[in-house]
């Protein structure tokens, strides 16, 4: 009896150890993509994980950004970026963008060829001169991987645009198995007539916004061509610019399309395992905030 309760318990131990083995096996082995929508208020800036744990981040909110982008990073243990992407010259997507290249390090560096005669374009380009980056040109048509699994397609500029910042936004798609996010840094109306000119497939399952959701961007016919599930707007709670503006609002309510704002939500994180995406946040509203 002695020796029958002697074996009862062993076999019980050694089930124990395997499932305490199958719950850190988990652990390690994090198979989903992570996108991170950091609350920059009036700015932009994605964190994107690949399964492999490959880094990139799109943009990195203005010039009082850089530390709370850091401190955001240095939480999740991440010491390098692979690839760091400035979608376009404007302060509100470049200005934390130095303090970023001075503390981390940095694999690839992209942005459109665009300069802008201001002190925060300048302390990028010496920021990341001192580093010896070279800058990559971000344009249509370049493509690339985020570790093994994840695959990314620059879709914008598509051509030379001239003075206009927002008309250069480097737009990105991420696509992980069946799923797909799609960046649209501040592009405009222009810029989608283009994207979807040049034949490149836009079908998106999250959209961010072009231009903090703006009424100079997010056509209804873009809208319709992308087809998200869901659409994310980066913003700053009561902007003096009115972001989101109603027009894109309205748009947004009409299809039904749960929209996440950063002005109302903050960080907001999804997760996608190449099948599905998810998200512990529940949607936002679309309340109008400005004055207008
Ligand atoms: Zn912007």
């Amino acid at each position: 009896m002695k020796k029958i309760i002697t074996v009862l318990i062993l076999i019980f131990a050694i089930f124990l150890v395997g499932c305490s083995n199958k719950k850190l096996d988990n652990n390690i082995s994090n198979s989903n993509l992570t996108v991170h929508f950091i609350d920059v208020k009036q700015g932009d800036s994605t964190l994107i994980i690949s399964p492999d744990n490959k880094t990139m981040l799109i943009d990195a909110g203005d010039n009082s950004q850089g530390e709370n982008i850091k401190n955001y990073l240095k939480k999740l243990n991440i010491n390098k970026i692979d690839v760091l992407v400035g979608t376009h010259p404007d302060a509100d997507h470049i200005g934390g963008l130095d303090y970023i290249i001075n503390n981390f390090e940095i694999n690839s560096f992209y942005m459109p060829r665009k300069s802008h005669n201001t002190k925060t374009f300048k302390d990028v380009l010496i920021a990341a001169k001192n580093k010896g980056l070279t800058i990559k040109e971000a344009k249509y048509g370049v493509k690339f991987k985020l570790g093994n699994y994840v695959k990314c397609e620059i879709l914008n500029p598509v051509k030379k645009y001239g003075n206009d910042n927002n008309l250069w936004s480097a737009v990105i798609k991420t696509t992980y198995n069946n799923k797909s996010f799609l960046f649209t840094g501040d592009a405009e109306f222009k810029n989608e007539e283009d994207m979807i000119k040049s034949g490149a497939n836009l079908k998106s399952d999250v959209l961010k916004l072009g231009h903090h959701g703006s009424s100079t961007s997010t056509s209804e016919k873009f809208l319709k061509i992308v087809n998200p599930d869901v659409a994310v707007i980066s913003c700053k709670y009561k902007n003096k610019y009115g972001h989101p503006h109603k027009e894109t609002l309205k748009l947004l309510k009409k299809y039904n399309i749960p929209l996440y704002r950063t002005d109302e939500q903050g960080n907001i994180v999804f997760y996608c395992d190449g099948n599905k995406i998810w998200t512990d946040k529940k949607p936002g509203t679309y309340n109008y905030y400005g004055n207008k």
